[in-house]
């Protein structure tokens, strides 16, 4: 059939957003209505269901001991251990319903939610971790979320298969680094952005293969640079040295002006590269993948987000864990050999033809199903035969598009998070009011209470002068709670931390662990897009005044960076 692109109000924020024929062919394939929320309420929608990064502790519904878990204890979801879980020691079968015609289906999906057991944690193949989330096959870590293949670290939020680093966000394969975003195959590489295959540098951005650079920008394979000018390696030892990073105080002069010095540079509209007709940013060896935002291998998709492990292919409206997956569709965590699957989360590996589905594995053909493994034709944790789980679930659609349930993803007030600990009051920040307004879940969950025995003012400015001592210390954030950062109040250093800040010679953190992430998320751009024109109006480039090349790009309008077209930032940069 052929399509037309057509204008739609988005029935949430009632804006309007444009559904392109492409769009339509791939609603047609998998057989959905066409959305009726924008991509951006979709996406929000979807990170309603996401927490992240934050731990909370939970009572164990088997033991009733309090556990660490993904989800706090208000949340009106039942946990188990995760081992537990995993494990054959109980049936989720026991809790299964029968489907009723005549109550919609997210009511009756509500009463399973209530009562089957979730896992504690989303993660497997874990060896010995301690406060990691969201991750698989990590061993030796400790507050890591959001990882894969990760070993020796602590304090990362997104990586991938990194070594001995620490306090880090959206790292790949790093290693011995400390305080990085974005950076890829770096090693001994400090406080730097957007950089790849650098070593021993250190509040660098946008660098490509440097050795010994500090406080530079858009370099490439460049060595013993110092804001971006060029030193002998004598000279620049012995700068560096002056500059004594074990020093709070130098550390954040230094911070600041390198910040400012990056702005006197241009920036590409986009990170990523490998890639044909894409649009998005942090976009990796795909190919025409549209408005997706950190991905890699992903191919004839479209508003993918936190898809980095690939490949990908005919996929819509996916967030935050996929690999070797096609035809998924509003989903999040779902991967690892999918097929066909809609409306679900939390379901890996080797899981087909699943349709509203939460931590369901090794399984297909399931609709409405939540904890089920190794299982086929199941309604609501259900047995059916083959026969009649076909004659079924028609039917149920039927009904569901009767009542407007079918074609859109878990409303977020069903969600088992509260909206402030979900990825999309980090990419939306609304207050209570507003969230509630919007149907958001908001309720408080219970805080600890830390007895700060070091006041910030306290801490010795520079490192050579603390000693193992500050292991015992619970010690005060500098921000005090006053900040939007869900601010704990107080933090511990921990010895791997201490021993890597030592050694290194760099001053050790003022603010916790919350805190420190918020200041990261400012260096990482979020997947809002905006139409803009290129910012070059360089006298010796192929154009008369302004360059005319328009894109999209993630670099909002307001903010400070020149952004550049590729080809006048390649001019600039090679
Ligand atoms: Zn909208
Ligand atoms: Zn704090
Ligand atoms: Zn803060
Ligand atoms: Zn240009
Ligand atoms: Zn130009």
């Amino acid at each position: 059939m052929e399509y037309k692109s057509q204008n739609v109000i988005c029935q949430n924020c009632k804006n309007d957003f444009t559904i392109e024929p492409d769009d339509f062919s791939f609603y047609e394939k998998i057989k959905v209505p066409s959305p009726t929320f924008c991509p951006w309420c979709r996406f929000i929608r979807r990170m309603s269901w996401r927490n992240d990064w934050h731990l909370f502790k939970k009572k164990d519904a088997l033991s009733g001991k309090e556990i660490f878990s993904f989800l706090p204890e208000e949340s009106p979801v039942k946990i188990y251990d995760r081992d537990y879980w995993w494990s054959d020691k109980w049936d989720p079968m026991e809790y299964s319903q029968n489907y009723d015609f005549s109550r919609p289906f997210f009511e009756q999906f509500k009463d399973l939610f209530y009562k089957v057991p979730l896992p504690a944690h989303s993660m497997h193949s874990i060896v010995n971790c301690h406060y990691c989330t969201n991750a698989n096959n990590i061993k030796n870590c400790y507050l890591v979320r959001g990882a894969t293949f990760t070993e020796d670290s602590a304090y990362l939020i997104w990586d991938h298969a990194s070594k001995q680093c620490l306090d880090s966000h959206m790292t790949n394969k790093c290693e011995l680094s400390y305080g990085n975003v974005n950076t890829t195959a770096c090693y001994r590489t400090l406080f730097s952005v957007d950089c790849e295959s650098c070593q021993e540098v250190a509040l660098c951005k946008d660098c490509v293969g440097c050795n010994s650079c500090f406080g530079s920008i858009g370099l490439r394979n460049k060595s013993y640079c110092i804001f971006n000018q060029e030193y002998s390696k004598e000279e620049y030892k012995e700068r560096i040295a002056e500059f004594n990073l074990g020093s709070n105080k130098n550390f954040q002069e230094l911070k600041a002006k390198t910040y400012k010095h990056w702005l006197n540079f241009p920036q590409k509209y986009i990170h990523g590269y490998h890639n044909a007709g894409v649009s998005g940013d942090y976009i990796f060896e795909s190919k025409n993948a549209k408005n997706c935002f950190r991905v890699r291998g992903a191919e004839d998709s479209k508003f993918l987000q936190n898809i980095i492990n690939g490949p990908v292919k005919d996929c819509y409206d996916y967030a935050n864990y996929g690999e070797n997956a096609e035809l998924v569709y509003e989903c999040l965590i779902a991967g690892s050999g999918v097929y066909n699957t809609k409306f679900c989360t939390q379901s890996f590996p080797n899981v087909k033809d699943l349709t509203y589905c939460i931590f369901c594995n090794d399984s297909s053909d399931l609709f409405g199903c939540i904890s089920l493994r190794k299982k086929q034709y199941c309604i609501f944790n259900k047995q059916y035969t083959k026969e009649e789980y076909e004659k079924l679930v028609p039917e149920i659609i039927a009904q569901m598009e009767k009542r407007g349930e079918y074609g859109e993803f878990f409303p977020s007030w069903l969600s088992y998070f509260p909206y402030k600990a979900t990825a999309a009051y980090e990419f939306s920040p609304l207050n209570e009011e507003d969230a509630k307004k919007k149907g958001f879940l908001w309720y408080p969950t219970s805080k600890q209470n830390y007895q700060i025995t070091l006041k910030n003012k306290n801490i010795a400015d520079d490192i050579k002068d603390i000693g193992k001592g500050i292991l015992s210390e619970v010690i005060e954030c500098a921000h005090k709670e006053s900040c939007q950062h869900e601010c704990t109040g107080a933090f511990r250093i921990i010895e791997m931390e201490f021993d890597f800040c030592k050694r290194i010679n760099i001053s050790l953190p003022r603010l916790c662990t919350n805190c420190r992430h918020h200041e990261r998320l400012l260096l990482r751009n979020s997947p809002a897009f905006y139409h803009r024109q290129c910012m070059c109006d360089k006298q010796n480039h192929n154009h008369q005044g302004r360059c005319q090349t328009e894109f999209e790009t993630s670099y909002a309008p307001d903010r400070p960076e020149k952004i550049y077209c590729e080809s006048c930032y390649n001019k600039e940069v090679y």
